[in-house]
Order: structure tokens, then sequence, then C-alpha cells
């Protein structure tokens, strides 16, 4: 068999997708590799195809308990024998596994890093023939990158001390240049063909919206639109995925939560139900994610900021993994940056220069009026159009306004504060004084008095905020990092002197993330449209078998396989054999039982 055969007979692909090939020809050709794809760019396949194909087995290091039940049960699925090793079996079950290794019925073993440093499990893995060691997620091995994993750490011991070196193949999603560099070191990687796909996830739309303090309202008129399907909401903290938790659960939502703070049992228990479809939303703190390979997540939403751009991509990352339109939406506020900086801050120390830069950039991206998937895509050195056409900047409507007055009132209003004072202060004081607001803190520092106090009074706080942001942008005025303290800046002269105009460019009512399902002209989205009668009583047939095989539904097939089935809407098992994600194994499975259902469809529809 050769490589096409594997992918189309197992796997139910006609071609790989980007990077795949090249990282399956290093493998087979004895190279080690290195392999930065995008969330749901198919890095497993990178190691399953050389698995088939190579002998012995394949050892795969993985972070996650959860992420290898699920992985084994899908290639099961697909008709590859696969195990995993982990300290949630019995004695039994593992002694099954280490059978059915000896026995070389098992074709990719999965073992979190921990087991490498086990004396027993190194004995056994030294008396077996691995040709390949697969490392998933592998920036967990670096300082530098977002999970550190002390474990991985060993990896490199443990393949050094085989009898014969192994291919070392690593994986990853998200990795800067310099985490590649520490992949590559920490690995032992040997002269690794390195493969890097765009970040680019096209069918992902983002947007950023500031509902100011109606955040709540915000997020439930976008859950709102999309009731019945899956989708994750970020919090920055506990106490918010509780709360915004609960608020979603009384407006009728089917609504689980996740965070550190939930007893192992509880969170294991709520992501159970969130992959297996039983509760459509998540709430969880960043907490959440990492062992998450639930394909069909068709929106994730930030309530709050995150602490910079890999966590932001990342964490939106899990929309849309199997390819169809998802929503990437982050509500900001003001306040989100002052939470970032507390959850940055260690031992009473605030977060480092280095902390504050990334965080810095990712408040730019809440800020921009520019494409918003070409500034990640810019954070991560990757080349990009000016506008993508698919996202909140792209699509939303706009309108100019000079606000050159207002700009001088703001500039005149910095100036004076710090006259009287003698320092600095935050944009939130310089709001109030502007709108004359009435705090204590106002009249202790005798601010009501100056001549620029409640010049700006007829103007909502948002509107002030949102003059105070583009004058920012435009150079006006400059937030000093460590104190978030608001300072001229460079045109401020000019504006305040010489009759330098600045305007603003506001979005017209911003239109909340386009109606999921909606036709998009960006994503992959190709071929003739689904007929959506026939795709629900295809995923009505998907729901009971998942039930029966009590596997999460996109283990028998992903939404992307199954709005192909209902397009082609095939009526012998040759035609069933041409819908893409579906392989020889799973249409044997399956394949009447979804024929019989596409048959019945047409009998009573024509
Ligand atoms: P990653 O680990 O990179 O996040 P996965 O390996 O989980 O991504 O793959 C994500 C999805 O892409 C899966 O649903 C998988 O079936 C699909 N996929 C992978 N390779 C291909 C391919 N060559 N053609 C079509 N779909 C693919
Ligand atoms: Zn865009």
């Amino acid at each position: 068999m050769d490589k096409f055969t594997i992918l189309k007979q197992y796997f139910g692909h006609d071609a790989f997708r980007p990077g795949q090939e090249e990282l399956v020809d290093a493998v087979l050709a004895g190279r080690d590799a290195l392999g930065i794809m995008p969330t749901g760019g198919g890095k497993s396949l990178c190691y399953q195809v050389p698995a088939l194909l190579l002998p012995g087995v394949t050892l795969v290091i993985s972070p996650l308990i959860s992420l290898m039940k699920d992985q084994v049960a899908a290639l099961a699925a697909a008709g590859i024998p696969a195990a995993f090793l982990n300290s949630s079996q019995d004695l039994e079950e593992s002694r099954q596994v280490w059978g059915a290794v000896r026995r070389g019925a098992c074709r990719l073993l999965y073992v979190a890093p921990e087991r490498l440093e086990k004396q027993r499990f190194a004995e056994l893995m030294a008396s077996q023939d691995i040709r390949l060691v697969a490392v998933d997620e592998a920036h967990c091995i670096s300082q530098w990158g977002q999970d550190f994993r002390p474990s991985y750490l060993k990896i490199a011991d443990f393949v050094s001390a085989l009898p014969r070196r192994p291919v070392v193949a690593a994986f990853t999603a998200t990795a800067t240049a310099r985490v590649q560099e520490d992949i590559a070191l920490r690995l032992g990687l040997r002269d690794p063909v390195r493969v890097v796909t765009g970040f680019d996830r096209p069918n992902l739309y983002f947007d950023v919206q500031r509902p100011g303090r109606r955040k709540l309202q915000a997020l439930l008129a976008l859950l709102e639109g999309r009731r019945g399907k899956s989708g994750i909401i970020y919090c920055a903290t506990r106490s918010k995925v509780e709360r915004v938790c609960e608020a979603l659960e009384a407006q009728g939502f089917s609504a689980t939560r996740y965070h550190a703070g939930l007893e192992e049992a509880e969170r294991r228990n709520n992501q159970d139900d969130f992959q297996y479809d039983r509760r459509q939303i998540m709430v969880a703190t960043n907490a959440f994610g990492m062992g998450i390979d639930k394909s069909n997540v068709s929106f994730v939403i930030h309530y709050n900021m995150p602490k910079n751009l890999e966590s932001y991509y990342q964490e939106a990352g899990r929309g849309g993994r199997d390819g169809e339109p998802a929503d990437c939406v982050l509500l900001y506020s003001d306040g989100d940056v002052a939470t970032a900086k507390v959850l940055l801050s260690r031992d009473g120390q605030g977060p480092d220069s280095q902390e504050l830069e990334r965080l810095g950039a990712m408040v730019d991206y809440c800020k921009t009026a520019e494409c918003l998937r070409g500034r990640i895509l810019a954070y991560f050195g990757q080349p990009h159009p000016d506008r993508c056409g698919n996202c909140g900047s792209c699509r939303g409507v706009y309108t100019q306004a000079d606000v050159t007055v207002q700009a001088q009132m703001i500039l005149s209003c910095i100036k004076r504060v710090r006259d009287k004072l003698g320092y600095y202060v935050g944009a939130a004081l310089i709001v109030q004084v502007l709108r004359g607001g009435r705090s204590q803190r106002i009249r202790e520092l005798g601010l009501d008095g100056l001549s620029t106090y409640g010049l700006l009074r007829e103007e909502s706080r948002e509107r002030v905020r949102a003059y105070l942001d583009c004058l920012e942008a435009e150079g006006c005025v400059y937030t000093e990092p460590e104190h978030a303290t608001l300072w001229p800046g460079s045109r401020a002269g000019a504006v305040l002197f010489h009759g330098e105009r600045v305007s603003m460019t506001t979005r017209l009512e911003p239109e909340i993330a386009p109606v999921p399902g909606r036709k998009r002209e960006a994503g992959p989205a190709a071929g003739p449209p689904a007929d959506e009668g026939l795709l629900s009583a295809l995923k009505a047939a998907r729901t009971l078998l998942a039930r029966r095989e009590e596997v999460p539904p996109y283990i028998i097939f992903s939404n992307a396989a199954l709005a192909d089935m209902a397009a082609k809407a095939p009526r012998t098992m040759e035609e069933f054999l041409t819908v893409s994600g579906v392989g020889q194994i799973k249409a044997q499975r399956y394949g009447e039982e979804f024929l019989a259902v596409i048959a019945e469809y047409r009998a009573e529809n024509g």
C-alpha cells in the first residue's frame, strides 16, 4: 500500500492538506520532522499515515489523557488498531494493551510523557521495533511556550536509550521562531525537515465587539442567533465562568462549565457533556481546551480579552476544525486590560516587559480598525493581504467624522491634569474629568476646578473612550505601558497648536457577527450546497449511532463529511465512498445505515 491508498482507505480523504505530504514523506524517508500547523490543520495524519506504512509500533506522546482516548477511538472507528496507556486504566486493561503491543496488534501506542520515566515501560519499549516517535503538542517542551510541561524534557533521554534510534517527529500549532528552536534543541531533533504551513484559518470569522457595560446582553444576543450550535465561551476568571454559566442556564441555554476550581470528576464530566454534545455551550477559563478534539465547535466567544495573541489564536482556533464556517468573537472592555495584568502577576510582581509587550499587541488587536485576520497573521510573521473579506473590520460599514475639536479638548485636559498634579494619570480618570464626573477622587484632587472639567459632558463614556482609542491609533496620545498612564503622543503638538486635523472612523451598527449557516464569500465551503432537510436527517442518524457506540458523534462522521454526504446524496456504496471523510472501514460499518436514510429521504421528498 502507498500513502495515498492509506489516506483514502482508512481516512477517506482524496488529497493531503498543505504540509501533510511533505511531513509524511520526510518520516518515511527516515528524517526527523518538525511540523507547525494550525489547529485543525491535520497534524495527526502526518504520523498516523506513516505509522500504517512502517513496521512495528509508532509511539505517540500526547499531553492529555482525554485527547488520547478520543484519538484512539477515532482510529478504531476507522479500523486502525491503536491503544493508549495511562494512569486511568486498571491492571487488566493495561495488561491487554501490553499484550496487543507484544503481538504486534497495535500500530499506534499513545502515552503521556510521564510514562517514559517508568522503568518497566522503558524495558518493554526497548524490546519493540519502534520506528517512529511522534510528539504531539511539542510546544509543551519549551519554557517560552504556553503550557510548559517538565516531563517533556525527558523525551530525548528516552529516545536515545532505545536500542535503535527511531525517527522523531514533533508537531504543534503555536510556535514562534524561538519556541521552534527550543523544540528542536530539547527533543534532540537531527536536522529535521521543518514544515510551517500558513497560520491562516479561512473558515474562521474574526470580530471584536465593544459592548461597554452591556457585555452579558451582547453575549446573549450572540447566542440567540446560534441556538442549537456548539460553542465555547472563554472567561478570564473562575468567578466569571460561574456567573456567565448561571446566566446562560437561566436563559434556557444548554451550558456547562470548566475551570481549575472544580473537582476533577466534575471537570471531566462537564468536558464529556460538551464533547459528546449533551451540552452545547462550554463556559470555561483558559484551563479548558488543550485536550479538546471536538471538531464541530461553531463559535468561540471571548467574554474577556486573553493575555496575548498566542493564547487568543489558540483558543479561537478550537472553532471550525471540521472546516465549516465558525465565528470567533471577542467582547472587549477596557477593564480586561487590568484583569489580564493581574493574571500575569506573580509573587507581588507585575508582568515583565515581554509579557507587557505581548499584552500590548493583544490590546491593539481589540482596538484596530484594520483587518483582524491581517493583524493576527502579521503578529506571527505570516504574509497576508490588506483585507481578508471575512472579519468584522473587513465586513463592517464605516463612517468618518472629524474629531479635531474633541481631540483638542482631550489633549488639553491631559495637559491641565498633569500641570495640576505633577504627574500623568490613567485614561479612566481623564474620561471622568472630561465627562464632569463627581467621584471623591476628583474632588480630593481638585480636578473639578479645571477649565477642561466637564467639556465632554454630553457624550457617553464609551464614546469618549472611542475618541481616546482613535487618538492613540493616530499617535496623538500614548499609553505608557508600565503604569498605564496617558501621555501626549508625537502628534499632540500639531493637533493642539498647528490646526492639524484628526478624523475618526467608526463602525456603523457593528454587524454582530453573521448568522451562522449563512454563506460566506471566504472559507473553503465548495461544491454544491447541501440539502438542509437531508442534512438534519443524517445528523439524527449519526446521533443514534453515536449513542449506540458510546462515542462522540464526530467520531462517526465529521460535520464536513455529513455536509458532503448531503450534497452528494449517494445512492450506492461506490458513490458513498466518494464522500469526503468516508474511508473503507467507515463505509462498511455505517454505509448501509446512511444510504438507507438518504433513500428514505429521497422517497419522501421526490
Ligand atoms: P490538528 O491535530 O492539526 O488540530 P487534526 O489532525 O485533528 O488536526 O485534523 C483536523 C480535522 O481535519 C479532522 O477532522 C480530520 O479528519 C481533517 N483532516 C485531516 N487531514 C485531512 C485531509 N487531508 N483532507 C480532509 N480532511 C482532513
Ligand atoms: Zn479582514
